[in-house]
């Protein structure tokens, strides 16, 4: 594989800038920062539960520690558990990948104060921007455009009332503590407003540990358009194009691809360079996300991830960047080399997320794998943990691997995308691979001509439980 060599900008050049980093993860994302840290000459250390002594991150580390039961609280989430890791192993440094701790700025000011690197931004980012409300309040000082909202977390109902008056129903009630496609819910009128908003509230209580709301006007039809940046601690911001991540499930992402289909360079790069600036603006650093509604030719910020995204691997397939490399890099104190015009966008990628579930009905399907067999040839990458005979634990994500694949243009890929997805086998569980089947061949999506709900709509027609 000469591609990495022939396009990469000169951003990525190989030096140890760590002897050994701790992953504060597990599965596919876990092996992920393993290869970047492999291919950069760093040790690593995996962590892992009594349910992942087998896990294929577990087997290539250079060390692993056990550090508690299955229960993600006790193990994965259990802080001083990896703080003992690191001093039982001499890591210097800790990377939390996604989900799990890599968005609580109290780890991540605990793993400073203990004298290692925090793979990540700054802990005040984190903070920010994992509050939406925070969030949005920082964005629109740098400059960009929220969907209409409440300014401030909700008082009291008349403040509701007035606010979706205005902009006009239905409107959405927002926990500012929300994520992963919970803590929100759509209003359609008054009386409905009235009885969903204490509920949301005490939900969010129960959920999130906070109970502020505020509302956003809901946009009909958008789609979700976001940004990747990368911020040195130079103050130097790239903006690596966008991914377009509009075919959702129950507001979580299903398929991703890079670059959107429905946006100009022209759009692109205003978008681009208006995230970069409000990145820079706020001192960031490291990786992030800047995440936007796009509709009627308007992007609207939502919010920022403070983290890798599950779909980063469209855009290094895009850009030819290492995104995990960087933040290692970033986070050692190294520059960005790569100039903004330097990121220039070959071809066209797509992330299928599979997910050990029923393709129908969508509940988890753990277990083991009998058979698997990767796609392979031109242009396909699988991020994947699994392997045959790999049991899929039932305590966590369900998300058990992603087909990237990339082509000279959008047909090209599409192509691949078919292909590569008559050849994958996964028996033994069920998987959401026939729904990625059935979606490359769907007319709406072939066209590229969908938005946030169109998924969702489709299942519904085709009697799906959604
Ligand atoms: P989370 O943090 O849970 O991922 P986000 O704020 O990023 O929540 O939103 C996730 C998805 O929810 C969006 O991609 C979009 O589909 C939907 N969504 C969020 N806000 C709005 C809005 N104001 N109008 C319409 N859809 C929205």
């Amino acid at each position: 594989m000469s591609r990495w060599n022939t396009e990469r900008p000169s951003c990525c050049s190989i030096e140890a800038v760590f002897r050994k980093i701790l992953i504060a993860n597990r599965g596919e994302i876990a092996l992920r920062i393993h290869r970047a840290c492999r291919e950069m000459g760093i040790g690593t250390v995996a962590i892992h539960s009594t349910a992942d002594e087998d896990a294929m991150h577990v087997r290539l580390a250079d060390e692993s520690v056990c550090i508690g039961p299955p229960d993600a609280r006790r193990s994965y989430l259990n802080i001083p558990s990896i703080l003992a890791a690191c001093d039982l192993t001499g890591a210097e440094a800790v990377h939390p990948g996604y989900g799990f701790l890599s968005e609580n700025a109290e780890f991540a000011e605990i793993v400073e104060e203990h004298g290692l690197v925090f793979i990540g931004p700054k802990a005040e980012h984190i903070r920010t921007m994992g509050d939406k409300v925070g969030g949005r309040k920082a964005a629109e000082a740098g400059g960009l455009q929220c969907v209409p909202g409440t300014a401030d977390a909700l008082t009291d109902m008349d403040e509701a009332r007035e606010f979706a008056g205005r902009v006009g129903y239905p409107v959405l009630v927002k926990a500012s503590a929300g994520g992963g496609g919970r803590g929100m819910k759509i209003a359609l009128d008054e009386e409905d407003l009235e009885a969903k908003l204490p509920v949301a509230r005490a939900e969010a209580a129960a959920s999130f540990r906070d109970s502020t709301v505020y509302l956003e006007k809901f946009l009909e039809h958008p789609r979700h358009i976001e940004v990747q940046i990368l911020a040195d601690a130079n103050g130097r911001v790239l903006h690596l194009g966008e991914r377009d991540c509009s075919l959702q499930r129950r507001h979580q992402k299903v398929l991703e691809e890079c670059p959107s289909p429905v946006l100009d360079s022209a759009a692109r790069e205003s978008v681009g360079a208006a995230a970069a600036s409000a990145a820079r603006d706020i001192g960031y650093l490291g990786a992030g996300t800047m995440e936007f509604l796009f509709e009627r030719g308007q992007f609207y910020f939502i919010e920022m991830n403070t983290r890798v995204q599950v779909e980063h691997p469209i855009t290094e397939e895009v850009f030819g960047v290492d995104i995990v490399r960087e933040q290692i890099r970033i986070a050692a104190g190294a520059g960005l080399e790569a100039r903004q015009e330097d990121i220039v966008p070959r071809g066209h990628a797509i992330e299928c997320r599979i997910n050990a579930e029923d393709p129908e009905t969508f509940v988890p399907s753990p277990g083991r794998i009998d058979q698997y067999h990767a796609p392979g040839g031109p242009g396909v990458r699988i991020d994947s943990a699994v392997y045959q005979g790999y049991t899929v634990p039932p305590y966590y994500d369900s998300l058990i691997g992603k087909l990237i694949v990339r082509g000279r243009d959008r047909g090209e890929c599409l192509s691949r995308l078919e292909r590569a997805l008559e050849e994958i086998v996964i028996s033994g569980i069920r998987t959401t691979v026939p729904l990625f089947q059935e979606i490359v061949r769907w007319a709406p999506f072939v066209r590229g001509e969908y938005d946030n709900r169109s998924l969702e709509s489709w299942l519904r027609s085709r009697s799906m439980d959604v």
